[in-house]
């Protein structure tokens, strides 16, 4: 055990030394030659000329200590599967999965889009791609045709990875009519779609571009495909997240630089040990899935459990019965799964040996006091880690790190910085540091970025610039884009974002690629969605809409109608995620007199609060509408 303040210090003040140590944790063909470059700020490029491979630190490297140990559980209570994969089983099936990447003409380089249920193909998918040096776009499997296009469009796959079909709840939801769509949307076209049927859904496959995944690896049994040895700075993947504009950005990781920094949050942030389980509830569609279900434990000689299905089925002590089943040390999941499971039987967590378990982290939003206090007396005061990151970093910017030093949580904080960030609270009006106890600020980051955090905007240098480097006045940090304090012992306290996204259930969402959407209705003339907490979910999307021909909306059924029609457009162009949990129709918008929306307004009194200030409006009776609209 060390000392964590003097572990943090080093990895900022002796940031070469202490992250030239760090790489250690991982298998380089090649040593690095230089440990950060940052002379082209606010690009850094991390243990350069360095060779390394993701798949193999997550798989091959294992092989010779632990192939028969479990690398990937995969369990469904959607189609009752569950079977578990070794590492030497692994292996072989990411080899299968390469060789048909390989058939379809993927070389280093290439982009492969992955649009799949939770299921063992999708990482063997996500492994094979790194294997290759193909970089994978995972595009989460609750997104509809339109969010999948945009991202097909922008990530240019040479192939598409996808499945027949989901399934939630005991019901089927088919992704390949979303998928074909999407296809028909998007300008670029992939030249190959590799099909996993699951027998759920049928579908016709298109001639000449769909491949029957069962067919093509049933040709490649035996399949070696050695891992292609990369640069360091070699993108590993891009994902997608929402921001302030509707088009969605592609963030971009590296390979060396994300392997050391996952490698290393093992033992420090998380406390796995090689030959433990770790079980992260996320979605390989979100950074955690990809930083914890996939990368991380595997990087970590751990075995993982992909789970499909929902936390109360068959009934709420569905993920208790896998922590004792395969002795789960490390769980993650995120505040409203925990919400879910609080309005269960609380006799389902005492019903099931948990002594296995280490700690439960908890991140994706704020975690709210009850919640906190509820799981940590249900598991007997265990170990409740929330820990604050993004889609961009990658791995955790707060928490508490018990590998290093155990310290203590506080409720309502994701903890401190961790080590390799240079966390600064500043004024959002001059840009200037708050380096006092308790003052609200924007939580920014001084550069370079640690390992594992993003290299750029894929194919956008200048909006990756413009967009998180250049929004804090007189100064080149990084913006994370939420408010924050810090208290006397340096514990964050996040207090919500400073820009129009919102997060519904972990899941964060762009108000305005909502609004897009919504719009695109033919009888919406303008349309506001904000943010509106919500007991269960954190967060939902509300829409305040101007319809063109309010003729209709007359009386209620009206009304009911063109909101049920509103909700259908967002269900099928983006996905019932961002489906607004009302939508409200009123005559005008409040503004500036500029004409510009006041959003903040509409969220404070959609949520019964006080909208502030308000001496810029041009039209106080639009306010109004929404007061009396949401109080009725
Ligand atoms: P995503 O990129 O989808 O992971 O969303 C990142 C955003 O989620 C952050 O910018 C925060 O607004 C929010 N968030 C993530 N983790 C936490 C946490 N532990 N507490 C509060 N907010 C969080």
């Amino acid at each position: 055990m060390g000392n964590f303040a003097d572990f943090h210090a080093r990895s900022i003040h002796d940031r070469d030394a202490f992250w030239a140590e760090q790489a250690k944790w991982v298998d380089w063909k090649v040593q690095p030659q230089q440990i950060c470059d940052y002379s082209h700020p606010p690009f850094a490029k991390w243990f350069v000329g360095g060779e390394t491979n993701l798949c193999h630190n997550a798989v091959d490297r294992h092989l010779a200590e632990r192939a028969d140990q479990p690398a990937l559980i995969f369990v469904s209570t959607e189609t009752n599967q569950e079977k578990t994969y070794t590492y030497r089983d692994l292996h072989a099936e990411v080899q299968r999965m390469a060789a048909v990447l390989q058939d379809m003409g993927v070389v280093k380089g290439d982009r492969v889009l992955i649009y799949m249920p939770m299921i063992a193909e999708a990482a063997f998918a996500m492994l094979a791609c790194v294997r290759l040096g193909a970089i994978h776009s995972v595009v989460f499997g609750g997104f509809a045709s339109h969010s999948l296009a945009s991202r097909i469009e922008d990530a240019s796959p040479k192939v598409i990875v996808s499945a027949d079909a989901g399934s939630r709840g005991g019901k089927v939801v088919p992704y390949k009519p979303l998928l074909d769509e999407a296809i028909k949307l998007s300008a670029h076209k992939p030249g190959k779609v590799i099909m996993v049927d699951r027998h759920l859904a049928a579908f016709t496959p298109v001639a000449e571009r769909d491949v029957d995944y069962a067919s093509e690896r049933a040709k490649h049994m035996d399949a070696v495909v050695p891992c292609e040895w990369v640069e360091s700075t070699h993108p590993s993947y891009t994902l997608y997240t929402s921001g302030t504009t509707g088009k969605p950005k592609g963030v971009q990781r590296d390979t060396g630089g994300y392997t050391v920094a996952l490698a290393a949050s093992m033992p420090h942030v998380f406390e796995g040990k090689p030959g433990g389980t770790f079980f992260c509830t996320s979605d390989i569609g979100w950074v955690v899935g990809h930083s914890y279900i996939i990368y991380g434990p595997l990087i970590g000689g751990m075995a993982t459990i992909l789970y499909e299905g929902l936390p109360i089925r068959p009934d709420g002590g569905i993920w208790w019965s896998l922590v004792e089943k395969y002795k789960v040390n490390v769980m993650f999941s995120a505040p409203t799964a925990i919400r879910v499971l609080k309005k269960q039987d609380p006799a389902l967590l005492s019903k099931y040996d948990l002594s296995s378990l280490q700690a439960l982290f908890l991140a994706g939003e704020p975690l709210d006091e009850p919640t906190a206090k509820w799981i940590s007396e249900g598991l007997n005061g265990k170990a409740i880690i929330d820990n604050y990151w993004q889609t961009e970093t990658g791995w955790p910017i707060l928490s508490i790190c018990n590998g290093v030093e155990k310290a203590p949580s506080k409720f309502g904080s994701p903890g401190k910085a961790i080590y390799g960030y240079n966390v600064k609270l500043v004024d959002d009006q001059t840009g200037e540091e708050l380096t006092g106890a308790n003052q609200k600020g924007v939580l920014t980051i001084e550069g370079p970025l640690p390992p594992g955090n993003l290299q750029t905007i894929w194919g956008d240098d200048a909006r990756f610039v413009k967009t998180y480097w250049q929004t804090v006045p007189n100064k080149l940090v990084y913006s994370t884009f939420d408010w924050a304090v810090r208290d006397e012992d340096g514990y964050y306290f996040i207090l919500g974002r400073t820009d129009d996204v919102i997060n519904v259930a972990g899941h964060r969402l762009g108000t305005r690629e909502i609004e897009e959407s919504i719009s695109s209705h033919p009888n919406i003339a303008e349309v506001a969605v904000v943010g509106v907490a919500d007991q269960l979910k954190g967060q939902v999307a509300m829409a305040f809409a101007i319809a063109k021909d309010t003729s209709g909306l007359t009386d209620l059924a009206g009304r009911i109608k063109l909101e049920g029609e509103v909700m259908k457009v967002v269900d099928n162009q983006l996905g019932a995620v961002a489906r607004p949990s009302r939508v409200f129709f009123v005559s005008a918008l409040p503004k500036t007199r500029s004409g510009k929306l006041l959003r903040r307004a509409i969220q404070a009194v959609a949520e019964g609060r006080d909208p502030g200030d308000l001496t810029t409006m041009d039209d106080p009776a639009a306010l109004q509408q929404i007061v009396e609209l949401v109080k009725a």
